[in-house]
C-alpha cells in the first residue's frame, strides 16, 4: 500500500473517530484532500483508493495538473475546489474550471465568478471565507462584512452560496483551537436564521481536525497529513 493511501486510510479513521465522539456520521464531513505544491502522480495516487475531492491554492499550477490528470485518466471525475487567495483579474479561469470556491472575501468576486461561469456547468458553489480571529494579515470578510454580503451573494445566479470558510491562527492547544470555529459556527447558524440555506462549514486542517470537527466541519482541508511536508522551492 503506497504511503498516500495509507496515510488517506488514517485521516479517515481519525475523521470518523472524533465524528464518533461527537455523535456526529462520518458521511457528514468531506475529506477535501489539498494537493497543492504535489504532482498529477500524488493526485491519482489518492484517487484510486476513491479520493475524488480536491483542493488548489494556485492557478496556473492547478490548470496544468488537471490536464495531466484528464489526459492519464479520461474517465476520472473528481471535483476540484479552489482554495487560495483570488485575484480579480484571474476569476475567469476560476470560474471556467473548478467546482467550488472556498475563499470569496469580496462581494465583487462572488459577482464576477457569477458572471463569468459557464452557462453549460451547473452553477459553481462557494464559500466566503471569514477573518474569524481578525488576524490584520489573513484575508476574509469580516463577520459583519459577511452578515452584510451574504443575501446579495446568495442572490447571484450562477453560484451557489453553500457556507462559510475560516483559517484560524495556528494553535497547539486543542482547547484553543475550538473557539474561532465554534465563532465561525455562530455566524453560520445567524445566517441560516436571516433565511439563507447555508449547508457548508469548511474549517479544519491537518492540525486542528479534530476541533473543526467536534464543531461541527462538514468539509475539512487537509494536505500535509495525506501527502506530507510541502516543499515550496519545487513549485
Ligand atoms: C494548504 C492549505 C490547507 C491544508 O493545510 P495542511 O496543514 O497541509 O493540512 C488547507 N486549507 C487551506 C486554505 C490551505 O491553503
Amino acid at each position: 500500500m503506497s504511503v498516500i493511501s495509507q496515510n488517506l486510510q488514517a485521516v479517515r479513521q481519525q475523521i470518523a473517530a472524533v465524528a464518533d465522539k461527537a455523535q456526529r456520521r462520518a458521511d457528514e464531513v468531506t475529506l477535501l484532500a489539498v494537493s497543492k505544491t504535489f504532482g498529477a502522480q500524488e493526485v491519482l495516487a489518492a484517487a484510486d483508493t476513491g479520493q475524488r475531492a480536491f483542493g488548489e491554492n494556485y492557478l496556473q499550477e492547478a490548470l496544468a495538473k488537471m490536464t495531466e490528470v484528464q489526459a492519464a485518466r479520461p474517465d476520472l471525475a473528481l471535483a476540484w475546489h479552489f482554495i487560495g487567495p483570488i485575484q480579480s483579474n484571474k476569476t475567469r479561469p476560476i470560474a471556467e474550471h473548478f467546482d467550488w470556491v472556498h475563499s470569496v472575501d469580496r462581494e465583487k468576486i462572488a459577482q464576477r465568478l457569477s458572471d463569468q461561469r459557464p452557462a453549460q456547468l451547473p452553477p459553481l458553489d462557494i464559500c466566503l471565507q471569514v477573518n474569524i480571529s481578525g488576524e490584520q494579515s489573513k484575508s476574509g470578510m469580516t463577520p459583519d462584512e459577511a452578515l452584510d454580503a451574504a443575501p446579495r451573494i446568495a442572490a447571484l445566479p450562477r453560484i451557489r452560496l453553500r457556507g462559510l470558510m475560516a483559517i484560524p491562527e495556528p494553535q497547539d492547544d486543542p482547547a484553543l483551537q475550538r473557539a474561532p470555529f465554534r465563532q465561525l459556527r455562530a455566524l453560520f447558524d445567524r445566517l441560516n436564521e436571516q433565511g439563507l440555506r447555508l449547508d457548508t462549514l469548511s474549517m479544519g486542517m491537518s492540525g486542528d481536525l479534530e476541533a473543526a470537527v467536534a464543531e461541527g466541519a462538514t468539509i475539512v482541508r487537509i494536505g500535509s497529513a495525506i501527502f506530507g511536508a510541502r516543499d515550496y522551492a519545487k513549485q
